[in-house]
């Protein structure tokens, strides 16, 4: 087997530690006493987050020590936060994720040995890339009537390009061949199309890449049926947060899954499960996430000699059996976290046969400018807009106040629609009904000027018959239409 050629750092690297809620003291401890006793080049800088953190009155979850400590040292080891549930507070994650805008999370899935599955045997081994601060996650939501939400799912073009080109770069930092790109580009062309379309013009500047598009809920049956084919799934927010966990119960659960979230400021490592507040200050929970997520951690900071070490001997520990904690023990009772990491360190200089060689190298992450992205366009034509209103009338009386409202605008009332399906004029088919239409009006022809004034005329005019609670203009963009029919 050959090891990695590159060195550890000379000196000593600050990393900031945040143990966390729960369990996560305990892990973070069990998983600090593996590095030091591998000679990990870390000096740990302690700092708060989670519950504490919301006790003291802090709404973002972090202290400003917190972050002023991830800011300054770049790199952060966290344990896993509590977040409260409903209205209230936020989630320290969320802000952690957000103030340092690290979009990447990586989320390797890799068969482990004596961890049984059902797909043990199968050398499931691969990378979901996750992108981490757009879509549904920007957490705009908004009550349009009393029994109407909405959630805005934003996807931008930079995003695309940057978690597209940060999978690619995964890929060739640990030898892989292949990048799966998995959206619902079929249903939703504008948000899901987008990352596909940003894969399809950044993927041909990697033609040692194989790249390949895959709609993502055959992607999730793919990935039970035959997880093999994959090396590396990237995904848009939501649709990763959910993969990656149904890829990580394909190996062993959440329990023995890591992560990290990377930015071009910083990059926190994690375990991808929670505070396990069942087990929490009993010394049974198993650090094997946290000390995994540890791994990536020292290969981001340039260790990959000891991320190799500390991985061997977990492997040798694991394919042993011996003092397994109670989650993943083989039979009887399972052994205190202390043991565990006492039985990792005692094999710290053997060698596990199991596993194949990977060759990690740095990941070479493109930075993006701090600037306000902006995207030109050739033309731009304006050329309507999508009034929603609540009503509880049907969909011809609605029709008929509405085109009388349009009568001598601007505008010809041309389509309604009732959750995305038309309803006017009727088409047929039986729709479900409730109180939220959305009704398109198209310009009779081009306005003189930006439109506004033809919009709050026909605005003031719906308004006097229907409580109207959202607009959206219809726009083309570089002669392509920029909003989706009904
Ligand atoms: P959880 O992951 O804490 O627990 C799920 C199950 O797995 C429990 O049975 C638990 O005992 C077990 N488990 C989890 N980690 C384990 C470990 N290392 N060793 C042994 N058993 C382990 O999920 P939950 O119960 O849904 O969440 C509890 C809290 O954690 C919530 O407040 C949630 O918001 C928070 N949470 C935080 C993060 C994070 O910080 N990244 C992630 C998920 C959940």
């Amino acid at each position: 087997m050959n090891s990695s050629p590159l060195q550890a750092p000379r000196t000593k690297v600050k990393v900031t530690a945040i143990p966390g809620d729960g369990i996560g003291p305990e892990v973070m401890r069990a998983t600090q006493t593996v590095l030091a006793a591998a000679g990990a080049q870390v000096e740990w800088e302690d700092a708060l987050a989670g519950a504490e953190a919301f006790r003291r009155g802090i709404a973002a979850g972090a202290t400003r020590e917190t972050l002023d400590s991830i800011a300054r040292n770049g790199v952060a080891l966290k344990g896993p936060l509590e977040t409260p549930v409903g209205f209230g507070d936020k989630s320290a994650n969320v802000t952690l994720r957000k103030t340092f805008e690290m979009y990447g999370n990586i989320r390797p899935v890799r068969e482990l040995p004596g961890i049984r599955t059902p797909f043990s045997g199968r050398g499931i081994d691969f990378v979901v890339v996750r992108e981490n601060v757009e879509d549904v996650y920007a957490g705009i939501e908004h009550m349009q009537t009393p029994g109407v939400a909405q959630c805005l799912k934003i996807i931008t073009e930079v995003g695309c390009e940057r978690i597209v080109r940060l999978a690619a770069a995964v890929a060739e930092a640990e030898g892989r061949k292949k990048v799966t790109v998995a959206t619902k580009a079929n249903i939703m062309k504008l948000t899901e199309g987008m990352l596909k379309r940003a894969a399809e013009q950044v993927m041909p500047e990697f033609p040692h890449l194989q790249h390949e598009h895959m709609i993502v809920d055959n992607c999730a049956h793919q990935m039970v049926i035959r997880p093999e084919q994959f090396d590396v799934a990237v995904m848009t927010n939501m649709n990763g947060d959910i993969l990656s966990d149904l890829a990580a119960g394909l190996v062993g659960g959440l329990g023995v899954a890591p992560s990290a979230n990377l930015g071009d400021e910083a990059a926190m490592f994690e375990a991808v499960h929670g505070s396990a507040p069942q087990i929490a200050g009993k010394g049974v929970a198993n650090p094997t996430a946290l000390l995994l997520s540890s791994l990536m951690m020292l290969r981001h900071i340039g260790d990959f000699a000891t991320a190799r070490r500390i991985e061997h001997a977990l492997y040798v520990t694991l394919e042993e059996g011996k003092d397994l904690t109670g989650d993943i023990a083989r039979d009887g009772e399972g052994a205190p976290t202390a043991a565990y990491v006492d039985r990792i360190i005692a094999n710290l200089d053997r060698e596990s046969t199991l596993v194949p060689e990977r060759e990690y190298r740095p990941i070479g992450m493109k930075r993006w400018p701090q600037i306000t992205w902006y995207r030109a366009a050739s033309t731009r034509e304006l050329v309507g807009v999508d009034v929603f209103v609540e009503s509880e009338r049907d969909p011809r009386a609605i029709s008929i106040t509405l085109q009388a409202a349009a009568e001598h605008s601007a505008f010809d009332l041309t389509m309604i629609s009732s959750r995305g399906a038309q309803v006017w004029p009727d088409i047929g088919g039986h729709t479900f009904l409730v109180d939220h239409f959305r009704a398109r009006f198209m310009f009779k022809k081009a306005p003189n000027g930006n439109g506004v004034a033809e919009i709050t005329d026909l605005l003031q005019r719906i308004g006097r018959q229907h409580n109207w609670m959202h607009l959206e203009k219809l726009q083309r963009f570089d002669g392509a239409d920029a909003y989706s029919k009904a």
